[in-house]
């Protein structure tokens, strides 16, 4: 029973109560190894970035625990979406991200998009009966030269996600500069 409590201890830890998801400490310390790995075998890696959209709103009108609700089904509509390898975690509030081995940013942009509209279809139903359904913003990024370091590859994802923002929202970018690789190839 000891060792039993002793585990739940540690892996309570490394998640999030509300979405049981890995938290913010965890999931870098994820990333980390995920990169370094990465960049030894020169494999690709990259990361979907993304926040709730007009999230304030959904708390200012059907209050904070419907909110939370909301939180949990998106992280139920990940982890439906995900392949195996993939890494989701809750970065923090309304902010989440979805880490990718072996993928490129061709590749990675599919995903995203999949995740965008998964989300979008999801329904979270509220315990009077209402419907609530949000959409995300998707910053998409994929690690550059050996030297990028986690801070500045997440920094890029970041700003790709506040292009998404500025671009009108529910909906996926690329960094600021890097041109989403060309949509001729077969899907
Ligand atoms: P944008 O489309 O620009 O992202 O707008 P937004 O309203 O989503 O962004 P903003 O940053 O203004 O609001 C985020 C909100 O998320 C405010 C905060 O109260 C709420 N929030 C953060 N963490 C939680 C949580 O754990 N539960 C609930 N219910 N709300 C949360
Ligand atoms: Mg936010
Ligand atoms: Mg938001």
């Amino acid at each position: 029973a000891l060792i039993a409590t002793r585990l739940q201890l540690e892996r309570q830890a490394l998640t999030d109560d509300l979405t049981q998801l890995p938290n913010r400490r965890h999931y870098i310390e994820q990333c980390r190894l995920e990169l370094a790995r990465a960049k030894r075998y020169q494999h690709p890696v990259s990361i979907l970035y993304f926040d709730i959209d007009h999230f304030k709103t959904v708390n200012d009108t059907y209050g904070h625990q419907a909110g939370d609700l909301v939180l949990q089904s998106i992280a139920a509509a990940v982890l439906k979406v995900l392949r195996a390898g993939d890494l989701p975690g809750r970065l923090g509030g309304e902010e989440f991200a979805v880490l990718l081995p072996e993928t490129s940013l061709h590749e990675a942009l599919k995903a995203g998009e999949r995740l965008r509209q998964a989300v979008a279809e999801t329904r979270t139903t509220l315990p009077g009966g209402q419907e609530i359904q949000v959409t995300i913003s998707i910053g998409v990024a994929m690690l550059g030269e050996t030297r990028e370091t986690l801070d500045q590859f997440l920094m890029r994802a970041d700003k790709a996600l506040y292009a998404a923002k500025n671009s009108g929202r529910n909906q996926i970018a690329t960094p600021p500069g890097e041109e989403p690789p060309a949509s001729s190839s077969p899907s």
